[in-house]
This record gives C-alpha cells, structure tokens and sequence, in this order.
C-alpha cells in the first residue's frame, strides 16, 4: 500500500515534508504523484495540506486523510470527499504553544500601547501614554479548544482577568469558561480584547459582523487567529472608523496572500500578519501524522478525527 502525501507546498517544503514522513514511517512507501502508484486503489492513506478540490477524488483504497493543518474547514468544503471517509487533523503542542505566545504578544502590546507607541515612533512624537496593569485588562478568548485552551491558560498565567466562550461547558483552571449565546453577549461588552480561536464553520461564518461588533464597548480589540472567514471585513472596517472597534490584529484573511490595495494593509489601526501565528512544526507533526498512520494498520481508534457533521 502507499501513502499519498498531497497539497499546496512548494518544492522545499514538499521535500521537508516527505523527508520528515519518511523518516517518521520506515519501512511505508510515501509518494508526491499518485502515479507512481501501480494503481490508484493501493494509495490508502492521504496526509495532505489544504490539497486542491478534488484532489482526492478516484482513489478506491482510501481509508485515511490525515491533515497536516489543524484548521481543516477547506478540506471539509470538498464535496468530493467521500462522506464516510475518516479525517484527521492536526494537533500539535508545539502549535498549541505557537498560537498562544502569537496571542499573548497581541494581548500584551494592546495592553501597553506598544502598537500605538510604534505609530507614534513613525510620526517622531514623544508621548507617554497611561500605564495599564494587566489585571484590569479582561480578555475573552472565543473557543477553548486545542488553540483556545492553550491561550487561555497562558494569558491567565501572565495576569490577564480571563474567561473562554466554547460550544459545550467546559472547566480550565483560573479560566472563567461559558457556554451559550446569552452569556457571550454579556462578555463581549466586558472584555479589552477578544480572542477569536473559533474553527470556521457554518455557524461561525461571519461571526464577526455589525450585530455582535455593536455589543463590544467602544474601543475593544480584536485579535483574529482563526480565519479571515469569522469577519465580515467591510462591517469590521466600519466598526474600526467609527472607534467601536480599537485596534484589530489578524493573522488571516479571507483571501491569502492579503490582496494589494486592501484596505487593511494601510489601515493605522490594523496590524497584519501573513498566517504565521502557529505555523505546522514539520518535525513534530510528521510524528503526530505517523502516530496516526500506525493506529490505522495496527486497527486502533484513530486520533484528533474530524466530526464532519459538526464541522471541526
Ligand atoms: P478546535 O480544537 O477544534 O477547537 C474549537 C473550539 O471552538 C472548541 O472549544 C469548540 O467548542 C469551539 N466552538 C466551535 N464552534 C462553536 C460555536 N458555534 N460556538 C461556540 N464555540 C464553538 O480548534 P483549534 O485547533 O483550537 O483551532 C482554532 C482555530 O485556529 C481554527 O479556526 C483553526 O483553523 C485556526 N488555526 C489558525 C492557525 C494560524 O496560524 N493562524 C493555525 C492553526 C489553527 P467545544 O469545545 O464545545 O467543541
């Protein structure tokens, strides 16, 4: 049997990959073309990275596709996966702690004005601005999940009042968690700053739109690692003009590369970052990806599955 290793690399990075793999699976045979493949039906395994629609299609054997990304809403979008076929995604400590230093840095400069001081450093003025303790600076994570949980855990550590929205209740020590809408509408009117660290879904499309940007006091931050999707970009513009929103920090976008000439990029209070807030760690997500292509042959429940009723 083969393993397709499939997605939008370049060639560096293709060759990383498959050396990590290979290495990490002695003795499996992984190839980059489904046609070094006798024939199609012997490509039983597919570790992919945002692979092109339709890439997998007309593959018999399948019985795996294990993502090398954690977020794996394009993968779920492909109508062309078969439906029952397993999905797993990516989840990585490694990343984990990536997403929550990216989160904790976003976090900390808004506390301390270090982003507006920066403005300030390009406009050649002088001007100390109020100092604030992180205490008094609430911050409300949006998804308690793999990403979620870690941030929030470590934003508590570094003296940040938290509290973290998920679907179902969940419980995290010095974390004040909630569930429901009800009470998601109270904590965006109390927090400094939001985290989103949603998974794009059907119900979390467009989360960020007028209605819920209009419960935020005035002058609340939002820091998006998740997807550029969860924005409306056009009513977060919007928000930002009219000071509802302060400043917003986002790693993604709905289109990637950011487009020339989009309006965040010169925006003074939109900071833009190229997707890098916890970018895969090939030497600990190949193990993670092997880990799971030897419970397959062993016949053992599968880690990290993708529910793809509930979308993530
Ligand atoms: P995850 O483990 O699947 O966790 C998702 C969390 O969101 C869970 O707590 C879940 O609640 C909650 N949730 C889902 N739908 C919800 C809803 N409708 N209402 C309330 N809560 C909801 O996801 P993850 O691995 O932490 O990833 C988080 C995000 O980061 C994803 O969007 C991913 O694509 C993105 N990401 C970005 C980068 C980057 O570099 N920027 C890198 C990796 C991942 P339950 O706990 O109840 O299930």
């Amino acid at each position: 049997m083969s393993i397709l290793l499939s997605g939008e690399f370049d060639a560096g990075e293709r060759e990383a990959w498959w050396q990590a793999l290979a290495d990490a699976l002695p003795g499996e045979r992984l190839i980059v073309d489904r046609a070094e493949a006798a024939q199609a039906a012997d490509i039983d395994i597919a570790i992919v990275a945002n692979p092109p629609p339709g890439s997998l299609q007309g593959l018999p054997g399948l019985r795996l596709v294990q993502s090398l990304w954690a977020g794996v809403d394009r993968l779920l979008g492909d109508a062309t996966v078969p439906p029952g076929l397993p999905i797993a995604r990516m989840v990585d400590p490694a990343m984990n702690q990536a997403m929550a230093e990216t989160a904790l840095w976003a976090v900390l400069v808004l506390q301390r004005d270090f982003l507006a001081y920066a403005r300030q450093q390009g406009a050649g003025q002088w001007q100390p601005l109020p100092q604030r303790r992180a205490a008094d600076w609430p911050v409300l994570v949006l998804g308690l999940g793999e990403m979620g949980r870690t941030t929030a855990l470590r934003l508590a550590a570094n003296g940040y009042p938290v509290s973290g929205w998920s679907r179902r209740p969940q419980t995290l020590p010095g974390v004040c968690c909630f569930s429901g809408e009800a009470a998601l509408d109270a904590a965006l009117g109390e927090a400094a700053v939001v985290v989103n660290l949603l998974p794009l879904t059907a119900q979390t499309r467009g989360f960020f739109g007028a209605g819920r940007l209009a419960r935020l006091r005035p002058g609340t931050h939002l820091v998006n690692l998740a997807r550029g999707a969860h924005l409306v970009e056009a009513e977060v513009l919007a928000a930002l003009e009219s000071g509802q929103l302060g400043e917003l920090v986002s790693d993604v976008f709905s289109t990637e590369p950011l487009p020339a000439g989009h309006p965040f990029w010169t925006h003074p209070r939109v900071t833009v970052l190229p997707h890098v807030a916890a970018q895969t760690d090939v030497r600990s997500a190949a193990s993670v990806a092997a880990a799971n292509v030897r419970r397959l042959r062993a016949g053992e429940p599968l880690q990290h599955r993708v529910d793809r009723e509930r979308g993530y």
